[in-house]
């Protein structure tokens, strides 16, 4: 485009003035003045023209600032005009101005107010007000990939002036944010989480895919009526109660739907007219949210910390929990009862029952003990069939009752499947702060007090008292002493004869054992002893040790004619769960050259008959390497006589409460005459137990019991005075 001439208008009308004047002038003064006449027509052509070159130039002025291609075209549709800027088509060709009375108009307009940039808009305006529009603005592609928007107007002498734009640069802008909105769209929809916009009122504005699955079938129309509860402390500053800080949570329940836990982030919004302009009646303000649906990861949560905090069983409380519970109630220096409750034979039970009885008495026992306390107090499953009571608040005095309170709760018979099973407890107690005010000091008060109520064969209170301590360091010295005893060979078998009153003749005898405590400095009773080595874990090696002194003896006894028959030994319920238990007897036996049938084993008749099915396979593998088995203690437990058929027993060993009982108690004269008709249908012999005097060997002898043991026979002695030492024996030692 040419640059337009620089015109001096003032000198210009100046030089035409001139000219006019000095041909007036002359008109008036010189005659004769027609002579100047034919001037006259040159001089207004000059200034016409001059007019003219002004128009031309502000008209091409304006067409250099436009940003608009500005083409003419006359009403025969011919192209009048065109601004010359490169179109598809256009020829540079200019058309008088004159014929454009109205756009010279507006270009003198514009040229003297206005800044070049908005000429082009403020030209367009102006000539719709002189102009009818053809059409709409409408965009067309120009043939170099370019966008014009190209807007007609009619001018009123039929002429249509066409202004074309190039948009180029604003629709690649607008094509670039439809395309990132798209990209923007995708993301939200296919973001993991709930998201929603709400304006300041609380309506939806957009809510995506996901969001609109959490609420069913639609998004709500606005949170009001969402069926949304926030359950986590309100933000009063945060935008509807949501805290922009952390994580809201809230609960989300729909007609005919679970119910939903949801984590909700919150983010204020501002509407993009508010934010540039500041101005409040522009204010839209909102929220965004993101919503999570954690319900199945809280599910899963609650799952993990009941296994972490509660027992699975009974779903009480476990030791972890228990124990935090218990050291948090002692920090605070508060007052406590703690109750600690063993059930009692409940192993047993377990193993003779099968596990789905015992599981059903655990949570039965959880259950009554759970309602036998008040609701703030805790009840904790410690592990096996050890409770725990923590009763919050409550003292020494009222420790005994609640105990008790306890006691009476659980001791009630159990039904399961229809049949009723008996339930018992123990109970050790002790009192915070009485009784420690550390964890660890007052469970081990309650453990000492519940190991009274234990011995104390169950069903029993016991409370801590500081006596216990000294007890319990007693139990402690005896069992390092046993295990010393045991390693230094300073344990003993005494051996009692069997008398056959029919033959008069000494039949077999049975090993007891015997501890003198050097430690101790006195003879420790074997009960005493047998619980000792329980507690120290000992009695596998006890058995084992009386197992091979025993063949010891009978080796050295051999086939002399004093020695008795068969020498029967005590084995404890421990070592009858022991599976290599058989093989060992059989080596020992083989090994010391003695016949199986010399060596009696002795069940403890109340443990064998509470818990068969574990003993079962150890007695029919003793039967099978050829050792007689005999059930002891029989008639004075809790057998019933059904169960003796189930044992693979060849003898029976009459309890010494029987034979107490005889000849005047009638009690025990039944259960004699009862187990001399059950030994006879077996063809099992009977050995009566404890007989002290003659009355009770003729009353034995006259139901057909005709073996006996006791101190009338003689009392246990050492295995020499029995059977006294072979001369080359005695020689050899
Ligand atoms: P048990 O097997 O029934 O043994 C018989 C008990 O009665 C023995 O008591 C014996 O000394 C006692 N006794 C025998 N005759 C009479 C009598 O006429 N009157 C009275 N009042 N008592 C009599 P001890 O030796 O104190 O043994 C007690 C229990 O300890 C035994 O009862 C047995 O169950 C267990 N025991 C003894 N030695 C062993 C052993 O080596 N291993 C195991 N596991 N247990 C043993
Ligand atoms: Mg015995
Ligand atoms: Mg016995």
């Amino acid at each position: 485009m040419p640059h337009p001439p620089r015109l001096n208008l003032p000198i210009l009308r100046l030089g035409i003035a001139l000219v006019v004047g000095v041909f007036l002038g002359l008109a008036w003064w010189s005659a004769p003045a027609w002579l100047f006449l034919p001037v006259l027509p040159f001089a207004l052509l000059g200034w016409w023209t001059c007019r003219l070159r002004r128009e031309v130039a502000l008209w091409r002025q304006v067409m250099a600032a436009t940003p608009y291609r500005v083409s003419i075209y006359a009403a025969d549709q011919r192209l009048a005009w065109h601004n010359g800027r490169p179109g598809q088509g256009w020829t540079r060709r200019v058309a008088p101005l004159g014929r454009h009375p109205h756009l010279v108009e507006v270009m003198q307009a514009l040229l003297a107010h206005l800044p070049p940039r908005e000429r082009a808009a403020e030209m367009a305006r102006r000539l719709d007000k002189h102009a009818h529009a053809v059409g709409e603005p409408f965009e067309v592609l120009t043939g170099e990939g370019g966008w014009e928007r190209v807007r007609q107007t009619r001018l009123p002498g039929g002429e249509v002036a066409v202004f074309a734009v190039d948009i180029s640069a604003v629709k690649r802008g607008e094509l670039a944010l439809a395309e990132s909105e798209g990209r923007l769209r995708a993301l939200l929809e296919m973001a993991p989480v709930g998201i929603w916009q709400l304006d300041g009122e609380g309506r939806t504005v957009f809510a995506n895919r996901r969001l609109v699955a959490l609420f069913g079938a639609e998004a709500p129309p606005g949170l009001a009526d969402s069926g949304l509860l926030l359950t986590s402390a309100p933000d009063p500053d945060g935008p509807f109660g949501f805290s922009t800080e952390m994580e809201s949570e809230a609960c989300l329940t729909l007609p005919g739907q679970v119910d939903r836990r949801l984590r909700i982030a919150a983010s204020p919004w501002v509407s993009a007219a508010h934010a540039a302009t500041g101005d409040p009646a522009a204010e839209l303000r909102g929220c965004i949210l993101s919503v999570l649906d954690v319900t199945p990861l809280k599910a899963a949560q609650e799952q993990i910390e009941q296994l972490v905090e509660r027992d699975p069983l009974t779903g009480l409380i476990n030791r972890g929990t228990f124990r935090a519970a218990l050291e948090e109630m002692l920090a605070a220096e508060r007052r406590g009862v703690l109750v600690l409750v063993d059930i009692d034979q409940f192993k047993a039970a377990n193993a003779r029952h099968g596990q789905a009885v015992g599981d059903a008495l655990l949570v039965e026992a959880g259950r009554r003990l759970r309602e036998g306390v008040r609701p703030g107090d805790l009840v904790g499953r410690l592990g096996g069939d050890e409770f725990a009571v923590l009763a919050f608040g409550a003292g020494h005095e009222g420790a005994a009752a609640l105990a008790e309170r306890l006691r009476q709760a659980l001791r009630r018979p159990v039904e399961i499947g229809g049949a009723e099973w008996p339930l018992s407890g123990s109970f050790g107690v002790a009192c915070a702060p009485e009784h420690g005010v550390e964890a660890d000091q007052l469970l081990r008060a309650a453990d000492l007090a519940l190991f009274e109520a234990r011995g104390a064969s169950g069903d029993a209170v016991a409370l801590f008292e500081p006596a216990l301590r000294a007890r319990a360091e007693q139990r402690a010295e005896l069992r390092e002493a046993f295990g010393e005893a045991l390693a230094a060979g300073e344990l003993e078998l005494h051996v009692q004869p069997q008398l056959d009153l029919e033959s008069g003749r000494m039949v077999g005898a049975e090993a007891l054992i015997r501890w003198d405590s050097a430690r101790l400095g006195r003879t420790v009773p074997p009960a005493e002893m047998l619980v000792t080595a329980a507690e120290a874990g000992l009695m596998l090696e006890l058995d084992r040790f009386v197992l091979n002194r025993a063949v010891g003896l009978l080796a050295a006894w051999g086939t002399r004619p004093e020695a008795p028959l068969n020498l029967g030994i005590n084995i404890s319920i421990a070592t009858l769960h022991d599976p290599t238990f058989a093989a060992e007897v059989a080596e020992a036996l083989t090994a010391a050259g003695v016949p199986p049938e010399q060596l009696e084993i002795e069940i403890p008749e109340d443990l064998a008959i509470r818990d068969l099915p574990g003993v079962a396979r150890t007695l029919a593998a003793l039967r099978e390497v050829g050792v007689p088995l005999a059930l002891d203690d029989f008639g004075g437990g809790h057998s019933g006589l059904p169960h003796v058929v189930r044992l693979p027993v060849q003898r029976l060993k009459l309890d010494r409460s029987i034979t107490a009982g005889l000849p005047d108690d009638p009690k025990s004269y039944a259960v004699l005459r009862a187990t001399m008709a059950l030994a006879r249908g077996m063809g099992i012999e009977v050995i009566g137990e404890g007989v002290e005097t003659e009355e009770q060997a003729l009353a034995l002898r006259r139901a057909g019991c005709h073996i006996i043991q006791g101190w009338l026979v003689a009392r246990p002695m050492p295995p020499e005075a029995l059977v006294p030492p072979a001369p080359k024996l005695l020689a050899r030692a």
